[in-house]
């Protein structure tokens, strides 16, 4: 989120609509409210019954598509896809919805999520004759989809689907109906709307807002959405197992004006924060947040520990993709490019900094710095998530535990490598608790697996990166 001060990203974000006269303009608002969740490349296909059009490139969603371009994209069913690259790299033919001709017509797909067998599934369908025209695991979808016999449609989806383990939120059309699936664990989050006589999908429920759409429900694991010109129809590909949601969506990813599974994201961070205060006080004067996805938990924090939350630190919103990256040399002579600690704030005064998660470190270094070169007395850096021990294989760009810092140091190790006064995070049973509000128990639905390293799926050594085969085939929960 903060261009050069952050060396990772998020994952991406579908959006869908049937039923509307513009379709392609309330899927380009709707993916502009999902923006958050990738901002490498965005695309848009529009159906008008007949043929399916798609407009696509690098960029912000802003940047891909303008008022000319909406306008021919006629039609009154779309789908969307924001996207950043955590599988199949970043080449320009890799931006979503894939778009497939074929004989009996068009699909095109958007997907969050990675699968993780996807490597054998390619193989074996390039064994079988199969030519793929990117690098992208939702490819291997459309393949699977094809080979799967000449009976209906829905039938074919469903066993291609059924071939699938990983995480997967989908979005598909064809020229006659928009199709909506999750994976059986429900790893990532799918919601629907309704907005006047036709409906919504989106990953993020902040996307029904900016459309005027009204929420309806979640769509639940292992379920298939169908919307035609007859209404919308529910159906299963397969049995849900064992809930797994991903807890970074309530930890960072998600918008804080998101409901996941019917809880607001703010909301959730609030509770992490107070945990936090409740679990790890410190004696201080002020405390901040590091913008934006913080600054919940850090309300949280100041709430329940009676200490005064401020604005220690300010993000700059409008760096474009285009900004000029200040040299290292101007870096080290004090040019910033997106975030600034407020000297009057913090001079002279003892600083909690929460932070939502620790990945490689940079973060947390460079702000402590910040603070400390701004006047600060003391930082002590609170974390409202447990520490990042071990790598994510479903769509979150964490997949390398050489670069984490909590699978190589422990606490009082990070907590000198970043410079703070103190360091403390949240412990994984309270943070299950503050998001569910019950218990924490071994299935609590929520993937914890970079937190615990007990994966919820199988895990394929032929899709494994290189450096974590070892360390980690034959790993589940
Ligand atoms: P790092 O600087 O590598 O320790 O990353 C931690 C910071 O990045 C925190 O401020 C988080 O808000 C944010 N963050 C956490 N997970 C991710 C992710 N997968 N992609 C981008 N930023 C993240
Ligand atoms: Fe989310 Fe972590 Fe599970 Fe990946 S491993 S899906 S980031 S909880």
């Amino acid at each position: 989120m903060f261009g050069e001060i952050k060396g990772l990203n998020e994952e991406c974000g579908i959006f869908g609509v049937f039923g509307h006269p513009q379709a392609a303009h309330m899927t380009y608002y709707g993916l502009h409210a999902l923006q958050h969740r990738g901002q490498e490349g965005a695309g848009v296909v529009v159906s008008d019954g007949v043929d399916l059009k798609q407009s696509k490139g690098e960029g912000l969603v802003t940047d891909v598509l303008d008022e000319d371009e909406l306008i021919s994209l006629s039609g009154y069913a779309a789908i969307g896809h924001v996207r950043y690259s955590t599988s199949g790299g970043k080449t320009a033919e890799n931006i979503q919805p894939l778009h497939f001709r074929s004989s009996t017509g068009s699909l095109a797909l958007a997907h969050n999520g990675n699968l993780v067998n996807a490597t054998k599934l390619r193989e074996e369908l390039e064994e079988t004759g199969s030519i793929f025209q990117t690098t992208s695991d939702t490819e291997v979808i459309a393949h699977l989809i094809k080979r799967a016999g000449r009976g209906p449609i829905m039938d074919r989806i469903k066993q291609a689907l059924n071939e699938l383990e990983g995480a997967y939120a989908i979005a598909m059309l064809d020229e006659k109906r928009l199709i909506a699936a999750l994976d059986p664990r429900g790893m990532r989050p799918l919601s629907l709307g309704k907005v006047g006589a036709g409906y919504v999908i989106a990953s993020e429920t902040c996307a029904f807002d900016v459309v005027g759409a009204e929420y309806v429900r979640e769509i639940v694991p292992g379920e298939l959405v169908v919307i035609d010109d007859e209404g919308i129809h529910f159906d299963t590909f397969s049995e849900a197992k064992n809930r797994s949601i991903c807890s970074m969506e309530y930890i960072y990813f998600s918008r804080p004006d998101s409901n996941v599974d019917g809880q607001n994201i703010h909301s959730v961070r609030k509770r992490l924060g107070k945990k936090l205060a409740e679990v790890s006080p410190v004696e201080a004067d002020v405390v901040t947040g590091v913008p934006d996805s913080s600054i919940s938990a850090a309300i949280g924090f100041a709430e329940q520990s009676g200490t005064p939350y401020e604005l220690g630190l300010i993000k700059n919103r409008y760096v474009g993709r285009t900004f000029i990256q200040p040299s290292q040399a101007l870096r080290e002579r004090g040019v910033q490019m997106k975030l600034s600690a407020v000297k009057k704030i913090v001079e002279g005064k003892r600083v909690v900094m929460v932070d939502d998660s620790i990945v490689r470190g940079t973060t947390s270094k460079r702000i402590v710095k910040m603070l400390k070169e701004a006047g600060a007395s003391e930082v002590h850096v609170r974390i409202s998530s447990p520490p990042i021990t071990h790598p994510c294989f479903y769509g979150i760009d964490t997949s390398n535990s050489g670069e984490l810092i909590a699978a190589n140091n422990s606490v009082e190790e990070i907590q000198k490598i970043i410079g703070a006064d103190t360091l403390s995070f949240l412990p994984i049973e309270h943070m299950v608790n503050a998001v569910d509000r019950q218990d924490a128990s071994p299935n609590c639905g929520h993937c914890l697996a970079c937190f615990t390293g007990k994966y919820p799926t199988d895990l394929y050594e032929d899709s494994l990166p290189p450096h974590e085969k070892e360390k980690l085939i034959g790993v589940r929960s």
